[in-house]
């Protein structure tokens, strides 16, 4: 594969309703989207997921151009490679930026599966022909206000709820939502908010019979989490602890979670991710795909790798409509009874509507191979 051009895309799109965690509150969404066109003139696409603070991990919107412009870019230009997993490797020597790295991986991989004329799914060594999803939910101001939510989400068939919680609003909270759905498979996601002093309350949760917990201690922890999990019945997840397959086979001899998120943005692209899958398969360990608030692009590449076996959980990936009055892309991403279609068109297999790209877009730059 030869790189002629690519294309960088700062889009900017309102989302439907404010996303809060424990962060912050976000209502419109940037991010970048990467084109990446070889020398026969077929693009191939890549979506960012950094947002515009770094609150989920250090990289930004920003940051993610810069590295993309002055080190990514360049060497997906250098010289010809066989297949994305060689990028993968070339951009191993950087430290990090792993949002960046994703986004042009991501785009050489639709590229990839187009140019041999099979799906994502199938270049990935995917076999699900639908995938379950949940949703995740952000912060609401009232607790009737989120009951109300679910109870939405439940008759459109989602197949598993994620709520955020945050010292002050945790126990109290899925309490009141276990007591009007008993069974709802219902999880918790913490984004790093407590510490091992949270422990007693921490354990009042196992009452509850949650699928998991995610990342209730430090970002960066897998030592923490170990002796939580030798404490509590409820299986950890982890999600921003996980950069790559090293930390997983670290986390994992640990015993410092029993489920693993695997987002392609922070574990560095998809030729990671596949890692990943592999490995937790080996070793019987749950995996789900997690969220981002991402457009069409970054969707589509979601269900590509759901599609792969061990994806055993529903994941975040929930329907266009959820977030976005209008997505980048033809058809947009349906959920019905909880399911959605793995394409089987070549590539992402939706088509990007240029219209609505060039409509939320701010910057574009346009890069040339030698
Ligand atoms: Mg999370």
């Amino acid at each position: 594969m030869k790189l002629d051009r690519v294309v960088l895309r700062h889009l900017q799109m309102e989302q439907k309703s404010p996303f809060s965690t424990s962060y912050g509150t976000f209502k419109t969404k940037d991010f970048i989207l990467v084109e990446a066109i070889d020398e026969d003139g077929v693009s191939g696409w890549g979506e960012g997921v950094a947002f515009n603070v770094p609150w989920y991990t250090e990289e930004t919107v920003k940051t993610s151009w810069h590295m993309l412009e002055d080190f990514l870019l360049p060497l997906s230009f250098e010289s010809p490679f066989e297949h994305p997993d060689d990028l993968n490797k070339r951009f191993s020597f950087i430290r990090k930026n792993n949002m960046a790295k994703a986004a042009i991986e991501g785009a050489v991989w639709d590229l990839y599966a187009k140019r041999k004329g099979i799906s994502l799914s199938r270049a990935l060594g995917g076999e699900k022909k639908t995938i379950e999803v949940g949703v995740a939910i952000g912060i609401q101001k009232t607790t009737d206000e989120l009951l109300r939510i679910i109870d939405k989400y439940v008759a459109e068939g989602y197949r598993r709820m994620k709520v955020k919680i945050k010292p002050g609003l945790d126990v109290k909270l899925i309490a009141s939502i276990r007591k009007h759905f008993p069974t709802l498979p219902l999880m918790a996601d913490a984004n790093s908010a407590y510490s091992l002093a949270d422990i007693d309350l921490l354990k009042e949760l196992d009452q509850y019979n949650l699928m998991m917990i995610e990342q209730p201690l430090g970002s960066d922890d897998i030592i923490d989490h170990a002796e939580l999990q030798s404490q509590i019945q409820t299986p950890i997840c982890l999600d921003e602890s996980i950069l790559s397959v090293e930390d997983t086979r670290k986390a994992l001899a640990l015993g410092s979670c029993k489920v693993v998120n695997v987002k392609i943005g922070r574990v560095g692209g998809l030729s990671e991710a596949v890692k990943i899958h592999d490995l937790c398969k080996a070793q019987g360990v749950p995996i789900w795909c997690g969220g981002m608030l991402e457009a069409g692009v970054g969707r589509a590449h979601n269900i590509a790798i759901t599609s792969l076996d061990n994806f055993t959980l529903p994941g975040d990936t929930a329907g266009s409509s959820h977030y976005w009055e209008r997505d980048i892309i033809d058809p947009e991403v349906v959920v019905k009874d909880g399911l959605i279609t793995v394409p089987d068109g070549p590539g992402i297999g939706y088509e990007v509507n240029r219209r609505m790209v060039d409509y939320y877009t701010v910057e574009t730059k346009t890069y040339r191979g030698r």
